[in-house]
């Protein structure tokens, strides 16, 4: 029988995997995956992004190989490596399940429409969410541009199937020519990457054993300790769901069949919600990863400061929450969401500088980067996107730190210099009297920036600036 060539893309598992489950029902199956970052447009993976794939397909390859199945790897034209591997193995359809990034969905129409033209049959599966965007409409057949209703309409509508067993490959086909994963070169190739190293496993088996641990012991409490950086209170499943090494199917169904009326559950659900919303939105709105959803913000006087970019990405604003989460990013690639709405808003309201440079910045640092998610974060963050928090809600990062981080726990992990300072003072070392800054070994300015502006200052400048903006 003719084989099916599944074409991985983002969907690095074997469990719940639609194109792969239905592929191994109808005969032989070639796994492949092609390497292909000029087709991601402007949005090609970045350093964190290569470490992390990297290692997800290794994974993918041997979990493969311990079922007598091989991933294919090729680099190339994603189009001309589809139609080489039919060739090679008389392959007779090619499925797999669809992205939703804007280049990515442009790229994979006419793909389809290639393959269908050389004879190929084409099936295509929807996997990486719990709802296709097109399904969720509001009553008038319009997107949704607000969360509450748009996840209320989810909710009425959600398919809670069971998640689909792994497939069986038990049938044999003529393998083509593969790269191995190392020949792909993602790896640095100067070593940075040891902080990230240290706190990640990438691959399906860690993805399962995280929401394991979190559905065990930590969900319970999630409403209460989501918002603390200093505790260890969300699921980390990020980077596992942006490498579809884990379904979100899964995550609904693995919840809801242990804690199906806690209110830690519902709260966690949401989040998984939020993720739905942010691909809603790229869907429906794909410009806004370059422009503002709500135009009025087009006209914004952003400030060009590449100094106080430079401080803001190594974590030298002088600012504690907003400096420990940028080097939790650096080291780790991965920040604490509460730590994320805090150094957006401080890097769009206090330093004026366009949210497209923090987008770039996370994409390039993050191990999760979703072009969704990102693109709502930050969106949300600087006010000009959906559902988005007004303009004048402009986080203050003292009392934010000594809400979110009472003991400055989170602080003293990942600005040491900091570290024997009283609590008092761990998010405002500025009002520390000489003598406790000495006792504390911290002299500001040289083991510590002074701060890099006046919060109150940039607050009252942000607030004009956006006073001025043309009304819609
Ligand atoms: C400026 C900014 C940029 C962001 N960039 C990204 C990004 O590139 N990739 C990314 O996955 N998330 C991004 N987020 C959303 C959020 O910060 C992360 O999803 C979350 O911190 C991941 O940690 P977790 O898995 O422990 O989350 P949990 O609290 O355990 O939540 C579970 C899952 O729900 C989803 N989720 C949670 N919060 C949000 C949210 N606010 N919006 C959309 N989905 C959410 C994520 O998939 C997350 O893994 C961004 C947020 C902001 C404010």
């Amino acid at each position: 029988m003719a084989p099916t060539i599944v074409w991985l893309h983002n969907d690095y598992r074997l469990r719940d995997n639609p194109a792969l489950f239905h592929a191994a029902m109808a005969g032989p199956v070639i796994p492949l995956v092609v390497w292909a970052p000029d087709e991601e447009g402007d949005w090609a993976p970045g350093g964190a992004h290569r470490w992390w794939l990297h290692h997800s397909l290794t994974s993918l390859a041997v979990d493969l190989e311990s079922r007598d199945s091989t991933l294919v790897v090729r680099r190339g034209d994603s189009l001309d490596e589809l139609l080489d591997v039919a060739r090679e193995t008389g392959a007779a359809r090619v499925y797999w399940n669809q992205r939703y990034e804007p280049a990515l969905r442009t790229r994979d129409l006419k793909i389809e429409a290639a393959l269908r033209d050389a004879d190929l049959q084409v099936k295509t599966f929807q996997s990486a969410l719990l709802h296709d965007p097109d399904e969720v409409r509001t009553n008038a057949g319009n997107p949704y541009r607000v969360f509450t209703p748009f996840w209320k309409k989810c909710r009425s509508i959600i398919d809670v199937a069971s998640p689909l067993d792994e497939p069986a490959f038990n049938a044999s086909t003529d393998l083509p020519d593969s790269l191995a994963v190392d020949d792909l070169e993602l790896l640095p190739k100067i070593d940075w990457a040891e902080g990230i190293r240290e706190r990640w496993s990438p691959g399906e088996a860690a993805a399962l054993k995280r929401l394991e641990w979190f559905v065990d012991e930590a969900i319970t409490t999630y409403d209460e300790d989501r918002n603390r950086p200093d505790l260890d209170g969300t699921s980390m499943l990020s980077p596992h769901l942006r490498y579809g090494e884990i379904s979100p199917r899964q995550i609904w169904n693995g919840v809801l069949n242990e804690h199906p009326d806690d209110e830690g559950a519902r709260s966690y659900l949401s989040e998984i919600g939020w993720r739905e919303f942010s691909y809603h939105l790229i869907y429906h709105y794909p410009h806004t990863t370059e422009k503002p959803l709500n135009n009025r913000f087009a006209a914004f006087p952003w400030s060009d400061n590449d100094t106080h970019l430079k401080r803001w990405q190594r974590g030298n604003t002088g600012y504690p929450i907003v400096d420990a989460g940028m080097r939790q990013l650096w080291h780790i690639g991965w920040m604490h969401n509460r730590v994320r709405m805090i150094v957006a808003s401080f890097l769009t309201k206090d330093l004026l500088i366009h949210w497209h440079e923090g987008a770039r910045w996370f994409w390039d640092t993050l191990v999760d980067g979703d072009l969704a998610n990102n693109t709502q974060g930050w969106q949300w963050s600087a006010g000009s996107g959906a559902d988005a928090q007004p303009f004048f809600r402009i986080f203050n990062p003292v009392s934010q730190g000594e809400r979110y981080d009472p003991d400055g726990k989170y602080v003293r992990k990942w600005i040491p210099e900091l570290s024997e300072l009283p609590d008092k003072y761990i998010h405002k070392p500025w009002d520390a009297p000489d003598d406790v800054l000495s006792s504390s070994g911290v002299q500001l300015g040289a083991d510590y920036p002074d701060r890099i502006v006046d919060h109150s200052e940039a607050r009252t400048k942000a607030m004009g600036a956006y006073e001025n903006l043309p009304r819609n």
